[in-house]
């Protein structure tokens, strides 16, 4: 529920998997960082090393700007608790023009788009979450001061949303292929009373929500 941004985000694939972060006040107990076997160490710095990934990453850095713009304006959609329409119908567009031209929104409002992998390697989802905590009647115009810009939800998860748009054009650009499927999805209900029920259907065993 962070209001605001710092205007030059460094992006990393590994912090678009983890694209929402609770936020911790400066009261509690800072979290304690998880153990890493050596073997995921090994092949997280095999994965870094890849000429691919190396210039996903950068083309990610380069797309910084774009990725500003993609979350002012996706921020000024507002998308209440349980009225995430509007934003969704945005969100699957701006996917169908970056190539998914299948991406859709599914019974519950979240929105996928599917990238198909060579063969049958895992399944991999990249989400994140449309809906904000913030009543009807909240005034969601991005207000910039300096290189901060401020609005309710902005970073909570409009960075995020922003995010994985920037992964989808990265992935566009490199031409990096996947074995297994990935799905991107923009999540509904992660928010207060929504019970997480967008991320829940969209990792329920039974496939490809409709
Ligand atoms: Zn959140």
């Amino acid at each position: 529920m962070q209001s605001f941004l710092p205007r030059r985000v460094r992006l990393a694939l590994a912090c678009v998997a983890a694209m929402h972060v609770a936020t911790v006040s400066a009261q509690a107990t800072p979290p304690i960082a998880p153990t890493i076997s050596a073997p995921v160490e090994a092949t997280f710095q095999r994965v870094l090393a890849a000429a691919a990934v190396k210039s996903a990453l950068a083309a990610i850095e380069a797309d910084d700007d774009r990725t500003l713009r993609d979350q002012i304006e996706l921020t000024e959609i507002p998308a209440p608790p349980f009225n995430e329409a509007v934003r969704a119908a945005e969100y699957a567009k701006r996917l169908q023009v970056r190539g998914f031209t299948e991406a859709r929104v599914d019974k519950k409002r979240n929105v996928i788009a599917v990238g198909k992998g060579s063969g049958n390697g895992p399944l991999l989802i990249v989400s994140a979450h449309q809906d904000t905590v913030f009543p009807e009647d909240t005034d969601v115009k991005v207000k910039p001061q300096g290189e901060r810009y401020y609005a309710p939800g902005i970073y909570d998860d409009g960075r995020g949303l922003a995010a994985l748009l920037s992964v989808v054009r990265a992935r566009n650009a490199t031409q990096i292929k996947t074995v297994g499927d990935v799905w991107f999805v923009g999540t509904v209900g992660e928010e207060e009373l929504g019970d997480l029920r967008g991320v829940t259907s969209t990792c329920a065993p039974t496939g490809l929500p409709n």
